[in-house]
């Protein structure tokens, strides 16, 4: 009765007062209880009843002797990292450092729980690197086993690992498209482009691409003249009117003395200046010297061979003898040198414009995480770690966090905008160049207006 009752008040409140509200609560319920509860331990009624009743578990056996501030500070953690919600949900906020084997722990999940979910995860994995600010959420049944857990990356990405037999889980992607929305950053270089850029609100990550994009035509250190004029396209997605922390750069102008820099994003993904010439250096179809044969290709719907369940195959394998080097197709920063017990050691690099990629099954690294390589760089040598049917390359291109076939998508090739869609790109070129314009001259007004208030 007590349960429910919680579950309803909690409806009553939004989310950040829910705690709060929940904490006054029980401060002023074991305020009423203490002197009952003090006399009662010794007839076996005390505060832990009271407490286990409105769903708070695992309460040490002493709880009854704390003093009252230390209780109350203990219900208070409680509700920081366990949600009062029915005994068998149990919600986790995930934190730097964590990993999935101590988080199963403190729910009393052994390693063979880990190692099942974990195998569900290989063709994703989204679990094996822990990102603080995500959060899982676990259904226990009855006996305390894990029935399912669901990840939550962002509003717009979710994803669930159910149980679907006594020793396997499998996972499903919930993902939500959401909007994205426009908004044009302007603003004039003073000092560094760097430091100006950061004053109108673009990311590190933005000036890293930015930098990229024009790296052949322009030296920021140097090139840059003190008042030159910046404006940036940039959407932001957001699902049900919540940032999702995706973002794209859409469109750049850089007004510097007699020259134009200009970067636009046309349909293909691929960026090019106001002329329709690329501003993308080319990307390899395949991370080795020499072509080789495919041995299973990328496939969505693979049926696993024995279960008949979907298994996708979100790469390309391509057999090779332990020791080959794998070498990069493209510049990027070196994000992930993993070991997992089913994907074995592997790599993941972002390369620039939402295209990254992942190499499986190595026997050995040539980088370390952070670093930046180019292409054609050596990265590693291929080999046969983890769950494997023998030597082989597992290689993963992503475009935008999705898994792509790395055989035949668009890879930047470097070359001008297609005949075919050369009208439409100078449509759009127009009209964003006269919408940014416009929101420059708007913020020049503006800045103009806060010199005069500042005098
Ligand atoms: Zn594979």
């Amino acid at each position: 009765m007590l349960n429910s009752f919680f579950v309803d008040f909690r409806r009553l409140f939004p989310q950040g007062h829910q705690r709060l509200m929940l904490l006054c609560l029980v401060f002023i319920t074991l305020l009423l209880l203490w002197p009952t509860s003090q006399r009662s331990t010794q007839s076996g009624m005390g505060v832990l009843p009271l407490l286990l009743s409105i769903g708070l578990q695992q309460a040490p056996e002493q709880l009854d002797q704390l003093p009252l501030n230390e209780l109350v500070a203990w219900v208070d953690d409680k509700l920081r990292t366990e949600p009062i919600e029915d005994p068998f949900t149990k919600i986790y906020n995930i934190e730097a450092g964590d990993s999935l084997s101590r988080i199963f722990s403190r729910y009393n999940l052994g390693y063979q729980t880990v190692q099942q979910v974990m195998a569900a995860d290989q063709s994703l994995l989204a679990l094996d690197v822990l990102h603080p600010g995500n959060r899982l959420t676990l259904q226990l049944d009855e006996a305390g086993q894990l029935q399912s857990m669901e990840l939550f990356i962002h509003a717009g990405k979710k994803v669930l690992y159910e149980r679907v037999a006594a020793d396997e889980f499998a996972y499903q992607e919930i993902i939500d498209e959401g909007v994205w929305r426009k908004n044009i950053l302007a603003g004039e270089i003073f000092g560094s482009f760097y430091t100006s850029a950061q004053r109108v609100g673009l990311s590190d990550t933005d000036i890293y691409n930015i930098n990229q994009l024009f790296k052949d035509r322009i030296d920021f250190s140097r090139d840059i003249q003190a008042g030159a004029q910046f404006q940036v396209l940039r959407s932001e997605n957001f699902v049900e009117e919540q940032g999702t922390g995706q973002s794209r750069i859409e469109a750049i102008r850089i007004l510097n003395r007699r020259q134009v820099l200009t970067a636009f994003m046309h349909d293909d993904g691929q960026y090019y200046d106001a002329n329709g010439d690329s501003l993308e250096r080319a990307f390899s179809r395949i991370p080795l010297q020499n072509n080789v044969r495919v041995s299973s290709h990328f496939n969505p719907r693979r049926l696993h061979p024995i279960t008949k369940r979907v298994s996708p195959h979100n790469g390309t394998d391509f057999p090779l003898p332990i020791g080959t080097p794998i070498i990069a197709p493209a510049d990027g920063v070196v994000t992930r040198i993993e070991n997992h017990p089913f994907a074995g050691k592997y790599i993941e690099i972002q390369h620039f414009g939402g295209y990254k990629t992942r190499y499986l099954h190595l026997s050995r690294f040539n980088v370390q995480r952070g670093q930046r390589v180019t292409r054609g760089q050596r990265i590693a040598l291929s080999g046969n770690t983890g769950r494997s049917t023998g030597p082989h390359l597992h290689y993963e291109l992503h475009i935008n966090n999705r898994p792509v076939n790395p055989m035949t998508a668009h890879i930047p090739l470097a070359r001008p905008v297609p005949a075919e869609s050369r009208a439409a790109f100078a449509t759009r070129v127009k009209q964003l160049t006269a919408e940014m314009e416009q929101q420059s001259e708007l913020a020049k007004q503006q800045s103009a207006k806060e010199l005069v208030a500042a005098d």
